[in-house]
C-alpha cells in the first residue's frame, strides 16, 4: 500500500511508529502535513497540492493525525483525499463526529451504552435547572471542545457550580455539565479499540489532589485487565461512531462502564510504552485488511460493469 499520514510533524511518537510499522510490513509511508495542502475544490477530478510542486496521486490510504488545533482545516483535506479515492483509517465523519463531545454523546445515549448524566444549555436563565439535571453538586463542567483536561472543572457546591457554568457562558464557550462519577477515585481506563477488538488497555490514575486522569495533568499509567462488560462497550462506542480505530475513555462506576470520550486520533506513546503491545503495528494490519478489502469490490464491480 502506498499510505499518506496527515500529520504536522514526523517526529511525533505517533506518526514515526505508524511510518515504521508501515515499512516493516513493505509499505510506503508518506507524512504530509495537512496544513500545507491546498485543494481546487470545485474541479470535477478532486485533486490536492502539495507544497506548490506536486499533485498527491496514487496513494491507496491515508491516516488522520490531525490534532484538535487544526480540526477544520485538516478535516477538509481528509475529505478531499476521500474524494480522490483514498481509504481513511478514520472516516472524516467519524473524525469530526468524535471531535464535539455534545455530539458524540448524542450519538452514543441512542444505544444502551452507559454515559454519565450529561446536560448541554446555552441561556444563562437555566443554571439552576441544569445542575437538578445532573443530580447536584459536586458536578464536572466540560468545555465541548477541550481537551488534555485543560477545560475540565469540577465544582464542589451549587455556588460554585453556577459561578463556573456563568463564568464560561460569558465567554461564549459551549460546554457540558455532568455527573461528578465519584467512584472512578480520579482513575479512568483507556481502550484502545482497532476494528472488531481492545488491543491494548490502560489505567491512567490521576496524581494526588487531582481528579483529572490524563498524562498531560501528571497521571501515571498501568495496564488494565478490562471486563467483558468494559470492552464491549469499548468496541460498540467506537462502532456507533463510526470509528475503525479509536481511543475510548472509560469511567469504572458502581453502575457499571461510562464511556466518557471517544479520541479519533488516540496517542500511541503511552499506550505503548504502558502496555507493550505494538499497537502501530495492530492499526496498519486492519487498513492492510481494509485496503485490500475495498481492491478486491473495486475488481468485482468492473467485472460486473464490463
Ligand atoms: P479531556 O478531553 O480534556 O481529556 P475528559 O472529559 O476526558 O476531557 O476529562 C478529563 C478527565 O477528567 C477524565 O480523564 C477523568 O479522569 C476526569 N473526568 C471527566 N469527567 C468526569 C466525570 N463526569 N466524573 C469523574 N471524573 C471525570
Ligand atoms: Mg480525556
Amino acid at each position: 500500500m502506498r499510505v499518506a499520514i496527515l500529520s504536522q510533524n514526523s517526529k511525533l511518537y505517533s506518526t514515526a511508529r505508524l511510518v515504521e510499522a508501515l515499512e516493516i510490513r513493505k509499505h510506503k509511508a508518506r507524512v504530509i502535513n495537512p496544513l500545507r495542502c491546498y485543494m481546487d475544490v470545485t474541479s470535477t477530478k478532486p485533486e490536492i497540492h502539495y507544497r506548490g510542486e506536486e499533485v498527491l496521486r496514487n496513494f491507496d490510504a491515508v491516516i488522520p493525525r490531525i490534532g484538535a488545533s487544526i480540526t477544520f482545516y485538516g478535516l477538509a483535506v481528509l475529505r478531499q483525499l476521500e474524494l480522490m479515492g483514498l481509504h481513511s483509517l478514520n472516516s472524516s465523519d467519524g473524525f469530526a463526529r468524535a471531535r464535539d463531545k455534545l455530539h458524540s454523546l448524542q450519538l452514543l445515549s441512542k444505544s444502551n451504552i452507559g454515559l454519565p448524566t450529561t446536560a448541554f444549555a446555552r441561556a444563562a436563565d437555566d443554571i439552576d435547572d441544569i445542575i437538578k439535571i445532573v443530580g447536584g453538586p459536586p458536578l464536572i463542567v466540560k468545555l465541548i471542545e477541550g481537551t488534555q483536561g485543560k477545560g475540565v472543572v469540577l465544582a464542589e457546591t451549587t455556588k460554585a457550580a453556577a459561578s463556573v457554568i456563568q463564568a464560561f457562558q460569558e465567554l461564549d464557550a459551549n460546554i457540558l455539565v455532568q455527573e461528578f462519577i465519584k467512584e472512578a477515585a480520579g482513575a479512568d481506563l483507556r481502550c484502545f479499540v482497532v476494528g472488531n477488538q481492545v488491543v491494548a488497555a490502560m489505567q491512567r490514575k490521576a496524581r494526588e489532589g487531582e481528579f483529572r486522569a490524563n498524562l498531560h495533568r501528571g497521571a501515571t499509567a498501568s495496564i488494565a485487565e478490562l471486563t467483558e462488560e468494559e470492552q464491549n462497550t469499548a468496541v460498540q462506542a467506537a462502532k456507533i461512531m463510526g470509528l475503525g480505530v479509536a481511543g475510548v475513555d472509560i469511567l469504572r462506576s458502581s453502575r457499571g462502564p461510562l464511556v466518557l470520550e471517544i479520541n479519533a486520533s488516540p496517542g500511541l506513546e503511552g499506550i505503548e510504552k504502558t502496555t507493550g503491545v505494538d499497537v502501530a503495528g495492530k492499526i496498519v494490519e486492519y487498513l492492510e485488511k481494509k485496503v485490500i478489502r475495498r481492491e478486491h469490490k473495486g475488481q468485482k464491480n468492473q467485472k460486473a460493469s464490463a
